[in-house]
């Protein structure tokens, strides 16, 4: 590559690749008195760089930008609108490899998979909903002699906050539509892998976005994301995270009755069948481990039918043992070291109370001693518990950790699958497909998989029931809760 958009602002050099650590408002870098540290989980003792920390002032500054180019922005219509957002994506493509590596360093997702997967779905993002704001601006039903025009009007300014775990494609995945729909954003990235949005916005800077539709603030969640999500002139908020903090936000949306959406955590039931495929299942179910564990919508409870336990528990044993614990730019590793020394403790702290209150560790249940002191690397943990109301079944951990629990018939693996207050995923493998469908309709889930799992297009609805979230993404859903739905009713002339 002969240019690079990354240019303007403080920069430090992340794996090669020069990222600013400023906020990006108004179409310019703009930098705070304070900062805060960010570490790589590759190395925990080398600092990567110190990023500004936004305050409420920044906060203000970066809603104040949205709100004066969303007229523009709005105004350009789905046809100007996509033509800039195709840009975004091109130019996302065209710059996989310095995403992937600050990305690898700073969030330690694996690099090949960055590369070959999880960003190229950040372009897609991008194109897809270009296309599909351009598929319908207005829809008209006719009846009793009226046409019923029913038309997208932009929200308006748009606060997206997005999570530590693949921050660039989540983030994408929020701002493409809410972009495309003709808001104005202000993207908060988590403050443990604030790098790589970072970046996005040097990639709409050089596709041409006007100033101010796209605006990056970094910084403390309970501090700059808190001002953010409390300020009267947000028209939208899209939340992906925890529940604790979606209560935080809930309160702040309703204090200005702005509506919002919640992606949440997740507690996804893995149910295996005896007539299933069980090397495929086992292979899978071993690799929920992948990432360490910290995808939302991994299936981290093993329900396996009673009849296959010792044959399904050789098989899974098998695939785990072939992880390999390592360097995320290792194309070798498959299992990554967590994302932060307060992620790890919380994550040993459940499997610490699960061995102290009875439950059995089955594998696993340490840190690795890869990395040394300051290595945050967990074993592959795999947990039978004592029973269903034990903590590591009811509550998300996030880290590499499974319970396994067996079931005597359908009926019994439905109650185990709906058993938890979480409802985001579910994966479930057999070999009849009476019972698939049985099961789909059965289980309580946002997305369900059959001997299958991460396969979904982007026009499919995307969310969470009970404490996995609120609303829901993906295709027209994303695009109708980022727009204010309009009724236009006029004679059609049909009837006289
Ligand atoms: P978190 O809730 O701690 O933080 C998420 C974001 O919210 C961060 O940017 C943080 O700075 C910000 N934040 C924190 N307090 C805030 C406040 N008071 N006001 C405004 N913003 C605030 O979550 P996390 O630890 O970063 O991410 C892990 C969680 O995210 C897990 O529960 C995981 O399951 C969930 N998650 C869900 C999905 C999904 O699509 N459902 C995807 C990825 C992650």
């Amino acid at each position: 590559m002969n240019t690079t958009p990354f240019t303007g602002g403080t920069r430090v050099d992340v794996g090669g690749v020069p990222v600013s650590t400023d906020h990006y408002i108004g179409g310019q870098r703009v930098a705070s008195p304070f900062t805060f540290e960010d570490r790589s989980p590759l190395d925990w003792a080398v600092k990567l760089a110190d990023v500004s920390r936004g305050d409420e002032g920044i906060a203000a500054a970066a809603v104040t930008a949205a709100v004066d180019a969303f007229p523009e922005w709005a105004a350009m219509g789905v046809k100007g609108r996509g033509e800039v957002m195709r840009r975004v994506a091109d130019l996302i493509d065209a710059h996989v490899p310095e995403l992937a590596a600050v990305e690898c360093l700073d969030m330690a997702m694996l690099e090949e998979s960055l590369r070959l997967r999880v960003l190229a779905r950040g372009a897609r993002n991008f194109r897809a909903y270009a296309d599909l704001a351009e598929e319908y601006e207005e829809r008209v039903w006719s009846s009793n002699g009226t046409a019923n025009r029913v038309m997208r009007m932009p929200a308006g300014p748009t606060v997206v906050i997005t999570p530590w775990n693949a921050p660039f494609m989540l983030s994408t995945w929020k701002c493409a539509p809410a972009l495309a729909a003709g808001n104005t954003v202000i993207l908060k990235p988590a403050e443990w892998s604030p790098l790589s949005c970072s970046l996005l916005a040097d990639l709409c800077h050089e596709a041409g976005m006007p100033a101010g539709v796209f605006n990056v603030v970094q910084g403390i969640g309970e501090e700059v994301g808190a001002a953010l999500v409390s300020d009267p002139r947000v028209k939208r908020i899209s939340f992906t995270g925890s529940p604790e903090t979606a209560r935080h936000i809930g309160r702040a949306a309703a204090a200005n009755i702005v509506p919002f959406t919640a992606e949440l955590g997740g507690k996804g039931p893995f149910v295996v069948f005896a007539d299933a495929d069980l090397e495929a299942a086992a292979k899978k179910a071993a690799g929920q481990f992948d990432d360490s564990g910290q995808v939302c919508l991994a299936g981290t409870r093993l329900l396996v039918e009673a009849s296959v336990r010792d044959e399904f528990l050789a098989l899974f044993h098998r695939f785990t043992d072939a992880h390999v614990l390592g360097d995320s730019r290792d194309t070798a590793t498959t299992i990554s070291p967590m994302i932060h020394p307060d992620h790890l403790n919380r994550v040993a702290g459940f499997v610490d109370r699960a061995r102290a209150a009875g439950d059995t560790i089955v594998r696993g249940g340490q840190r690795s001693d890869l990395g040394g002191d300051d290595g945050l690397w967990y074993e592959p943990t795999l947990i039978e518990p004592r029973s269903n109301d034990s903590e590591v079944v009811q509550h998300e951990i996030f880290g590499p950790v499974l319970t396994f629990q067996t079931f005597a018939d359908e009926a019994e693996a439905v109650a185990l699958a709906n058993s938890t207050p979480y409802g985001l995923s579910a994966i479930v493998y057999t070999g009849s497909q009476e019972r698939a469908e049985r099961m789909g309709r059965a289980v309580r889930a946002g997305t369900i998989w059959t001997n299958c799992f991460l396969v979904r297009d982007l026009t499919a609805p995307f969310g969470g029931c009970g404490i996995s979230g609120i609303g829901r993404e993906g295709g027209d859903y994303a695009l109708d809760f980022y727009s204010d739905l309009k009724m236009f009713q006029v004679l059609d002339g049909t009837t006289s």
